[in-house]
């Protein structure tokens, strides 16, 4: 079910065994070639194509647009919320809804800078409320196999506005990739150190890691069908762990 399309009284009518499925993204420089809004663009459609499997099993939020992007921040064009806002508007979301019964909560996340405070705010909900069902992952770790096998620069992982993006980009929204825009970049020789926290005008002059010239609509096709794949199975699997649970 898709939460905005609701009345009250509608959501109100829901099982509370509904999971409650949050995607996360930002707003922030993705280079010259890709739009700010891309991590919510593609997190909002990996949750919607999900949805459209799962129907009857989940209740699809918004996605939460203002991320902890804070290391982008010297690109103007990127807002960011504070890492403790982040984290306070995440924690009320799931609260809307614990306090009306809801019990089972995943989030679908769309930007790595989301990805540790995701975890400390549901670690924190949890050590509070054990009896909540909270997970979260990068939308990206359901698709690393298909990732690793369909990217063909030197780097095999999801980076930023990289080969991967690019390509989820030109499958899902062709017409907003720059593409007489897109160049490799980030791609200095290996630092000799390898432990430091960093902005990102300090990896990549235009603010991109990888070989985006490389994308291709056809691997961005194979990518995202490989991680919804991998989150509808995900949510079975919650649905299916709880209902079990149930029966002891
Ligand atoms: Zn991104």
């Amino acid at each position: 079910m898709i939460l905005a399309d609701l009345t009250w009284k509608e959501v109100d009518a829901l099982s509370r065994d509904t999971i409650v499925v949050i995607p996360t993204g930002s707003l922030e420089q993705h280079a010259a070639f890709l739009p700010v809004f891309t991590d919510s663009l593609i997190a909002t459609a990996v949750s919607q194509a999900v949805e459209a499997r799962t129907t009857d099993k989940i209740l699809l939020t918004p996605c939460l647009w203002l991320g902890a992007s804070g290391h982008h921040i010297n690109f103007v064009g990127t807002c960011s919320a504070s890492m403790q806002g982040y984290i306070e508007s995440l924690k009320a979301v799931i609260e809307s809804f614990e306090r009306h019964g809801f019990h089972r909560f995943l989030i679908i996340n769309g930007h790595g800078g989301n990805d540790q405070p995701n975890g400390v705010t549901l670690r924190m909900i949890k050590e509070q409320k054990q009896h909540l069902t909270l997970g979260h992952s990068l939308y990206a770790k359901f698709g690393e196999a298909t990732i690793a096998e369909q990217l063909q620069g030197k780097l095999n992982t999801m980076q930023h506005a990289c080969e991967a993006e690019v390509s989820l980009m030109l499958h899902l929204h062709p017409d907003k990739v720059r593409t007489s825009l897109l160049r490799d970049d980030g791609l200095r020789s290996q630092p000799p150190t390898q432990t430091l926290v960093k902005m990102w005008d300090e990896i990549s002059e235009e603010g991109s890691f990888g070989f985006a010239t490389l994308g291709t609509a056809e691997k961005g096709k194979a990518i995202f069908e490989a991680c919804v794949d991998g989150l509808v199975q995900e949510i079975e699997a919650i649905h299916r762990g709880i209902a079990f649970h149930g029966i002891f």
